[in-house]
């Protein structure tokens, strides 16, 4: 069996509250277990430029609450070079590194299992941390149910001043091509439409139900417009209702990056901590190219290959049935 010395830890892609949770687990379960750490920082730049440190348990202290990653991260596009990769795996070498833990979506998926096929003397084992809960293998990934929360509470400030106004807003949120933030926070909010990259919805359709609120005296509404919507984006939505739908003050919102900060919630700090203690522990029974995910509450390994095949990944139907139900 694979037997391994030294892990090498990076976050990678866009950040995610519970990173850092994630970060402290994988340093202090490997450290109990007698194995060196080393924290790689800005993703797979760091394993290129050389830019790495040793980690004891003194440097995850008081993280736990923090957004964002003392990792820091990057998009690295030289890793996706022959070049860059050889690079990174010479240093990893050079530091004795006998395996890694990536933390990130599914562009770090792809090159973690792109390397590790290269190079299979490092063994990689991924954590689901993103935003955009797109993985195929977690119900959840690190971050979601925080910028879940943090749209929540701002579409609940937003409510307060459309119903003031009898105002329409179309909101928009993140995601990229997952409208999984947004279906939650649609029915979390009680948004009269949700728009998704999943599941097309016809601009008529919507300006029927929003003049059939009208009519049953609804005085404010919101629609969710995922950043992924095929409709031409927010504004492009708003411009084609307001031509509808005269009796509404039409305002548009972009959330923006305000998504992805904040301290991570309840949710996120268990998850990261049980992701990061499990992908060490996966690496010292010897496994390579997985990922660890939550998956009816336990935690189990998927292939990397299986986690990035995003045809297989689906919103929920029952959410997706009750969206439509509970908004009329
Ligand atoms: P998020 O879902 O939050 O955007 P992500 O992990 O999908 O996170 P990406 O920017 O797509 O974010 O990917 C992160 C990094 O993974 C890239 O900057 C690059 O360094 C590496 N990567 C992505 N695709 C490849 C690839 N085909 N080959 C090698 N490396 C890759």
């Amino acid at each position: 069996m694979r037997k391994i010395s030294k892990i090498g830890v990076l976050t990678s892609g866009g950040d995610a509250p519970g990173m850092n949770p994630c970060i402290r687990a994988v340093v202090r379960t490997a450290l109990y277990n007698g194995l060196e750490v080393v924290g790689i920082r800005q993703g797979y730049k760091g394993l290129i430029d050389n830019d790495m440190y040793e980690m004891d348990r003194r440097s995850v202290s008081n993280i736990l609450n923090l957004g964002g990653t003392i990792l820091k991260t990057a998009r690295c596009l030289p890793f996706k070079t022959d070049e860059g990769m050889e690079q990174a795996y010479q240093h990893a070498k050079a530091r004795g590194i006998d395996a890694l833990v990536v933390i990130g979506g599914d562009g770090t998926f792809t090159g973690a299992l792109r390397f590790s096929r290269k190079y299979p003397d490092i063994a990689v084992m991924g954590v689901p941390g993103t935003i955009d809960n797109d993985l195929c293998g977690s119900t959840y990934t690190l971050g979601f149910d925080t910028a879940t929360n943090t749209v929540i509470q701002a579409i609940d400030k937003i409510r307060d001043t459309a119903d003031a106004h009898d105002r329409l807003f179309f909101i928009e949120v993140m995601g990229r091509d997952s409208g999984a933030i947004a279906l939650r926070a649609g029915i979390s909010c009680g948004a009269e439409a949700i728009l998704l990259p999943e599941r097309a919805t016809a601009i008529d359709d919507l300006i029927a139900n929003l003049k059939e609120g009208h009519m049953n005296k609804k005085s404010s509404s919101i629609v969710i417009v995922a950043e992924g919507d095929k409709n031409g984006g927010v504004y492009g939505v708003a411009k084609a209702v307001q031509e509808e739908v005269k009796n509404y003050d039409i305002k548009v919102t972009i959330l923006g990056h305000l998504q992805r900060g904040g301290a991570p919630s309840s949710f996120d700090r268990i998850l990261g901590s049980r992701l990061g203690f499990a992908a060490v522990n996966a690496l010292i029974a010897g496994e390579s190219q997985k990922m660890v995910g939550l998956q009816a509450n336990h935690i189990l390994m998927t292939d990397l290959e299986a986690a990035l095949n995003h045809h297989e990944f689906k919103l929920e139907e029952d959410l997706l049935q009750m969206m439509d139900i509970l908004s009329i």
